[in-house]
């Protein structure tokens, strides 16, 4: 049985950019319209929570920051991929939604006179990142959360686990889940869809993601045939503890911390002179793989892995608590280190999926021609609305969540009212029973003759580890294309061996999987085509960025075994493209 349930709005995600969504629609329309909220994780359980660090905006213009200067920041950081509108809208949004989240109660650590704190972070050249301590993506979902609770006429669905968005005749009509706690299949119908399903940060192995950042929401979009945008572009953290990958932020240089080699140097001198450690993400992860290729890292003889280290030492031990709390913990009961007296080891690590499903600078979501799907919405990390480019800052992701949640919630609440006597379309019966065939008879019903999805999810892991990282080459591509290829077709044999409908955890590794290996095949395949290196995405065979060619947006859309790309310019409204020195 196939249970169909009506609401207005339909959002799929519960992180930080599914709830301001949520709450934007109830704070303009309040107990009328109908919001379902529904995730694959508990709702507190969402990666937002994982945030450390700080979230970027404008607060005191007196002391010398500016729009101007944040969204220069951001497009030089974005090496100029960004679309400069967009950017130009979210810095102007940005201070009132931090303002916003203080008057619902956030924490906000604060200076001596009661203002709220802000901290320097990576390529930004005024210290703009407001933090909570450095659990500041915890303490803003908290925050959202018991706002939302305020509300009447919206429903959660935790552990719901989306398999499809619908779209017919251009326009949002379902998503199709299953009820992992029941087995069922619902069919959510709305009149707007919201797709705020976070990154795919999961198809790496050495990566600062929670398990559950598997980039479904961009492999349901390709399969309802809405492109992504530069999916080439992913982010590497400069410092992921070894060897577990836990992210160590950008805070603890932000608060004075050094990068050091194993003969003792603080080498970012020889690679950004000016900014040195908190130079642009992009940067530092190269300088420290440039460290490690030319025998300058450490090694790890019992995980195999090279590094260098983080020294916090001479911050002092209670900095480290007041500032840093969740820093400490984590090196001490993951890597058994205390930074207090021991720098920490880290190597660059899959932080941030630049690319996205491709939305305008509202957060309408395209298809290929650049026309709107009527309905849909994409916001948060899952959306490319082009704020970042090639590169993102730290501080600039929680911060879009909120806005972009802020500019959906609003447009979708102008809709409903515009739209107020239509029904939401259902969509059409085939569809629906298509993908209850595919889940219940195919997949449940299917005997597995092939390799175990878990074997299948690690092979991929390594070789997006091994080449599709922060050194690129087209060999290296060329090989990755081929063997995800092969791993593809493994996957399609890959039947779950547990049968029961109850959480069956292993049914939901194969829908899982399958979704990464059409997200990691499609980075490959955006990277190969991509000549030239800029932001995050370096060739070592084509070192130079080149704007003439290169200076573009990409779209692709993966559909079997091929990938429909196409192109689109960047909107440059402020600033022409300059070399990136730091
Ligand atoms: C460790 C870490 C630290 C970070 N620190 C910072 C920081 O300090 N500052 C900053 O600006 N950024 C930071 N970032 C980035 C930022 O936190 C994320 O980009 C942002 O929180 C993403 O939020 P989101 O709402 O888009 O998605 P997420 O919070 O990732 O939520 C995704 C939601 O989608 C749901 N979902 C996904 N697939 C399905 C499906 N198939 N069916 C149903 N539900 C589904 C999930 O259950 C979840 O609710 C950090 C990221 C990490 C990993």
């Amino acid at each position: 049985m196939v249970e169909v349930l009506d609401y207005d709005v339909v959002i799929v995600g519960s992180g930080l950019a599914g709830l301001r969504t949520a709450i934007e629609v109830k704070r303009r329309l309040g107990d009328q319209v109908s919001v379902a909220v529904v995730s694959k994780v508990q709702l507190m359980r969402s990666h937002s929570v994982a945030a450390e660090g700080g979230t970027a905006a404008v607060l005191y213009p007196e002391e010398g920051d500016s729009y101007a200067l944040h969204a220069w920041d951001t497009i030089k950081g974005s090496d100029f991929l960004a679309d400069q509108d967009a950017v130009w809208l979210m810095v102007k949004l940005a201070p009132e939604e931090v303002r916003l989240l203080e008057r619902w109660g956030m924490p906000w650590s604060r200076r001596p006179d009661g203002r709220i704190a802000q901290r320097p972070f990576g390529g930004h050249s005024f210290p703009r990142a407001c933090y909570a301590a450095d659990k500041t993506g915890f303490f803003e979902m908290q925050t959202l959360y018991g706002k939302l609770q305020q509300y009447d006429g919206w429903d959660r669905f935790d552990e719901v686990y989306v398999t499809s968005i619908v779209v017919e005749e251009g326009e949002f009509r379902a998503v199709t889940a299953l009820d992992l706690s029941s087995g069922e299949m619902i069919v959510f119908r709305g009149k707007a869809g919201v797709i705020a399903t976070g990154g795919a940060g999961r198809v790496y192995r050495f990566t600062t993601y929670s398990y559950s950042a598997t980039g479904d929401g961009l492999a349901m979009a390709m399969r309802a045939g809405i492109p992504l945008k530069d999916m080439e572009f992913i982010q590497f953290h400069p410092t992921g503890l070894v060897p577990s990958g836990i992210l160590i932020t950008e805070g603890a240089r932000g608060e004075g911390g050094y990068l050091v080699n194993a003969v003792g140097e603080r080498f970012m001198k020889r690679y950004a002179p000016e900014k040195m450690e908190l130079a642009p993400r992009d940067v530092v992860s190269r300088a420290i793989m440039r460290e490690i290729i030319e025998g300058r890292g450490l090694h790890d003889d019992d995980y195999g892995m090279d590094y260098v280290l983080l020294d916090l030492r001479h911050l002092g031990e209670d900095k480290l608590n007041e500032k840093l709390p969740a820093v400490r913990e984590i090196a001490i009961k993951h890597a058994g280190i205390d930074p207090a007296s021991e720098p920490i080891p880290v190597r660059p690590v899959a932080h941030y999926t630049m690319g996205g499903i491709n939305t305008d600078k509202y957060y309408r979501v395209l298809n290929i021609e650049g026309k709107w799907i009527r309905g849909l919405w994409a916001v948060g990390e899952a959306a490319a609305a082009s704020i970042h480019g090639a590169n993102r800052l730290g501080s600039n992701s929680t911060i879009e969540c909120l806005v972009s949640g802020r500019l959906a919630g609003a447009q979708i609440a102008l809709f409903l009212q515009k739209n107020a006597r239509e029904g939401a379309k259902p969509p059409s019966k085939s569809i629906v029973e298509r993908e209850e065939k595919w889940i219940f008879d195919n997949l449940l019903g299917g005997r597995r003759d092939g390799r175990s999805i878990y074997e299948i999810r690690e092979d991929m892991q390594s070789i997006m580890d091994k080449h599709v990282h922060v050194f690129r080459t087209r060999e290296g591509l060329l090989e990755a294309l081929r063997k995800l290829r092969d791993l593809r077709s493994e996957a399609e044999r890959a039947y779950p061996e547990d049968k029961s409908r109850i959480y069956n955890t292993d049914l939901v590794a194969v829908l899982e999987t399958r979704n990464m290996l059409d997200v990691a095949y499609t980075i490959t395949y955006m990277a190969l085509l991509r000549e030239e290196s800029r932001g995050a995405h370096y060739r070592l065979d084509y070192p130079r960025r080149d704007d003439e060619n290169w200076l573009r947006h990409s779209l692709s859309i993966l559909h079997g075994t091929e990938v429909i790309t196409s192109y689109k310019p960047v909107s440059i409204t402020t600033w022409k493209p300059v070399e990136r020195r730091y």
